[in-house]
């Protein structure tokens, strides 16, 4: 009763919006009810990689969890596995646009929690520490944070554990991923990161905003798995 009127406050308040359709949510909310719904929940998919299954093989292999797609068969990547909140579709993929293109940084806060959400209900155990990927310096700079970084702050916050920012290095500046073709892709990410500090016997959570290839994610795990680490595994807020 006590606690309701104090809300009923709180909320004349402090009232605030959905991020999505701008409705009037309670404070401390978000997204209304509705919004939060409609996101593209990620689901089943690659046990390591996270790839989302394909319709015509979800019938055979759904009921098994162990299901590891071609490519992580052919090429086992340096990391263990992969939690995404999201699948990379609208509105998702526009807000994180918004987060790392138009300055929307508050939008770190708000991705970051409903990632905390996830990566509670699929993990027992909270990993020694939290490194975002990092940005090359020059991109840093332009761009005045790093959005991964941002990302790593609420998780580190829920799970009380150190996230730092420093301990993995970007050595190059390597072009977009998207328009190479793979032989390239894993050429231009090979050697891009170096680890400056301690992380062995660690087990890391790497976090980025999304993952396409993973090549990405592939070069800094390994780096960190040839650094000490004792593993690897990678939180995003969307799987491409
Ligand atoms: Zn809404
Ligand atoms: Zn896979």
């Amino acid at each position: 009763m006590v606690y309701q009127r104090l809300k009923n406050v709180q909320n004349y308040l402090f009232p605030g919006s959905c991020e999505l359709c701008r409705r009037r949510v309670d404070a401390g909310q978000d997204f209304c009810s509705d919004c939060k719904r409609s996101l593209p929940a990620h689901g089943f998919g690659c046990r390591i990689c996270a790839a989302p299954l394909w319709d015509d093989a979800a019938e055979a292999t759904r009921s098994h969890r162990e299901w590891v797609c071609g490519r992580c068969q052919k090429h086992p990547p340096a990391f263990t596995s992969v939690i995404a909140a999201f699948t990379y579709q609208e509105p998702i993929s526009n807000l994180i646009l918004d987060l790392k293109y138009h300055r929307k940084l508050y939008l770190a806060r708000v991705l970051g929690s409903l990632m905390a959400d996830t990566v509670a209900t699929t993990i027992s155990t909270p990993p020694d520490i939290i490194l975002p990927i990092p940005l090359h310096r020059t991109r840093l700079r332009t761009r005045g944070y790093n959005q991964a970084y941002e990302l790593a702050k609420p998780l580190a916050r829920q799970f009380g554990l150190t996230v730092d920012p420093r301990r993995l290095q970007r050595l190059r500046k390597t072009p977009s991923q998207t328009d190479l073709p793979r032989r390239q892709r894993l050429k231009n990410v090979r050697g891009a990161f170096a680890v400056s500090g301690n992380v062995v016997g660690m087990r890391i959570a790497l976090v980025d905003d999304v993952m396409t290839t993973g090549h990405t994610a592939n070069a800094a795990a390994d780096a960190l798995l040839k650094a000490g680490a004792r593993s690897v595994e990678v939180w995003l807020v969307a799987r491409a």
